[in-house]
């Protein structure tokens, strides 16, 4: 589960971990008063259950509170990556002299948890671990062993943080160790920790995702679950359908199928074939023509679409309902895009047969790959000539 900056900052507190005053507000006038009260520069932090919110402008310094007031009615209400802020963060403004990144988070290949730290930390450091990623030090730590300063020390030293402050460093990461074992946590992740100008070591940001299953053993935490609330519009709007969708901001295949597993799979097969998933869409076991006509309406809304990838395994589902049902909608379809359909299993015959008479632009794969590999060619072809 996903909790906010501020909620992450009041475990934290509990931790003892050190990050710069602040207090949470819903509307500027509060936003104004918080200002007022820490009585410095602050800074006005949009609460999302997204990342990158500097880069989205949802970061914004203050000078006193009226230019809080003006920052913080800038901020509420903004869209961030598909999610509208309802919350800011406004908190004492800290005087930056280095921003490192420090998390601890599961290392499923190895089963342990594992401890980074970076000197590079600050709102590029996926540019970093994608472009220089010897610049960012992992540990292992045994969890059933906890945390040594050996390894605390390793970590420091392989980073390339300033070693002046390994004495604090080591106190820090003991205490964020002890917050991730005892708040049941699967991430969490401070980006970045700042060393001040005046020698400190503080948080300034803080991303706690909490175990779903622990969350029976606490209560405080889970009371603070908001249920939707890192959906995007395409999102919402598929959930208040009843559809089984995941978007994937950016791509621009749309991907579906019946059955979870079948349409995780066929992403990743897309992906191979060098294309890029714009989403996830199960049509669900028993796939109906409504359902179809739903889900693919659901699926255009993006305009990034520009192909869609029909994946079906008839079971239980009948692959000849699912054709019929393709075709039936293929005209009311908002836009025209390249559709390519895999079927195969219960009345397959009688599937390529519906789609193969129908006199419609739809485009056959015998297997997953050639149809990943049709779309994708499709695609291509298709911005090349556009
Ligand atoms: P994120 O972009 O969602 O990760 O939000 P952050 O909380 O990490 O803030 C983004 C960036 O804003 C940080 O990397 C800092 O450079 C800057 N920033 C945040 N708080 C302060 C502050 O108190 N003082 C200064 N000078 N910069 C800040
Ligand atoms: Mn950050």
């Amino acid at each position: 589960m996903k909790i906010h900056e501020y909620q992450a900052r009041e475990l934290f507190a509990q931790f003892g971990i050190p990050t710069n005053a602040g207090e949470v507000a819903r509307t500027p006038e509060e936003a104004k008063a918080i200002a007022a009260k820490i009585g410095k520069r602050v800074v006005v932090k949009a609460q999302v259950h997204v990342g990158g919110r500097g880069k989205a402008g949802g970061v914004k310094l203050a000078a006193n509170p009226d230019e809080a007031y003006e920052k913080a009615k800038a901020i509420l209400g903004m869209d961030i990556k598909g999610l509208t802020v309802d919350r800011v963060l406004v908190a004492e403004a800290v005087d930056i002299a280095q921003e490192y990144y420090l998390g601890l988070t599961v290392n499923r290949d190895d089963n342990m948890i594992v401890l980074i730290l970076s000197a590079a930390g600050g709102v590029d450091i996926e540019e970093v671990a994608a472009t220089t990623p010897e610049k960012i030090c992992k540990v292992n730590i045994d969890p059933t062993v906890g945390i040594q300063d050996f390894q605390i020390r390793q970590a420091i030293y392989g980073s390339g943080v300033d070693t002046k402050f390994s004495r604090q460093l080591v106190g820090f990461i003991r205490k964020l160790y002890a917050c991730y074992v005892g708040v049941d946590s699967e991430l969490a992740e401070i980006n970045p920790l700042v060393i001040t100008e005046q020698g400190e070591v503080i948080a300034i940001d803080a991303k706690i995702n909490i175990d779903d299953s622990a969350l029976f053993r606490r209560e405080n935490i889970a009371a603070w679950r908001e249920v939707g609330s890192d959906l995007d519009q395409y999102e919402k709007l598929a959930k208040e359908e009843g559809l089984t969708y995941v978007h994937l901001p950016g791509g621009n295949i749309g991907v579906c199928g019946n059955g979870a597993g079948l349409v995780m799979t066929t992403m990743d097969v897309v992906k191979k074939a060098g294309g890029s998933p714009n989403n996830f869409l199960d049509f669900g076991g028993s796939a109906t023509k409504e359902g179809v006509e739903k889900g693919l309406n659901a699926v255009l809304r993006d305009p990034d679409v520009k192909g869609i990838l029909i994946n079906v395994f008839g079971g239980i589902t009948r692959t000849d309902v699912v054709a019929q049902g393709i075709v039936d909608v293929y005209d009311k379809l908002p836009r025209r895009v390249p559709i390519v359909i895999r079927l195969t299993g219960t009345r397959e015959e009688i599937a390529r047969e519906i789609l193969g008479s129908c006199g419609k632009p739809l485009v056959f794969a015998q297997s997953m790959w050639e149809g990943a590999k049709k779309v994708v060619e499709l695609v291509t072809t298709a911005a090349a000539g556009a």
